[in-house]
């Protein structure tokens, strides 16, 4: 399993009552807050995220189809500088299924919780490498400066 800590973690209920035995439909959107998220070593601080999209039941299967989309700040790989990255990730997942069930997905009187669903998701997806821009140079290795503010003197 994932190595995830959700600070200020605010929880997306849904209430699954009128699809939960029978077919149908039943929209989703609304915002989800992460909040601040360590993850491999890395923090991740979220802006609150939009979700938009359905929970379907098709034939006793629950079927889960969104997006999510928001930004997170995180810190440059080379240089450690705040960087602002965009959010934009699809989903699709059987919640419950005949032969499935997503370790993710907790039903407890007719209600779920998804949030963990969505960060999961954006977390598969989330770039190893964060650059504040394309030519940054980093710090350098032996004294620590910020190679981008100017030359160090360790080359001379
Ligand atoms: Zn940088
Ligand atoms: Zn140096």
């Amino acid at each position: 399993m994932y190595n995830i800590f959700c600070l200020q973690k605010r929880t997306m209920i849904i209430n699954l009552s009128g699809i939960i035995d029978s077919e149908g439909k039943l929209p989703i959107k609304g915002m989800v807050e992460f909040g601040r998220v360590e993850f491999d070593n890395m923090t991740y601080e979220f802006t609150p995220c939009m979700v938009e999209g359905e929970i379907v039941n098709v034939g006793g299967n629950l079927e889960l189809t969104a997006n999510v989309k928001g930004q997170y700040e995180t810190a440059c790989t080379r240089c450690l500088a705040p960087v602002i990255v965009d959010v934009d990730t699809d989903i699709f997942e059987v919640l419950n299924g005949k032969d499935v069930t997503s370790e993710l997905f907790k039903i407890n009187r007719n209600e779920c919780e998804i949030d963990e669903l969505f960060l999961s998701a954006i977390l598969t997806e989330i770039p190893l490498i964060a650059l504040c821009s394309e030519d940054c140079k980093g710090l350098c290795p032996t004294c620590g400066k910020n190679l981008n503010e100017g030359p160090c003197s360790c080359g001379e």
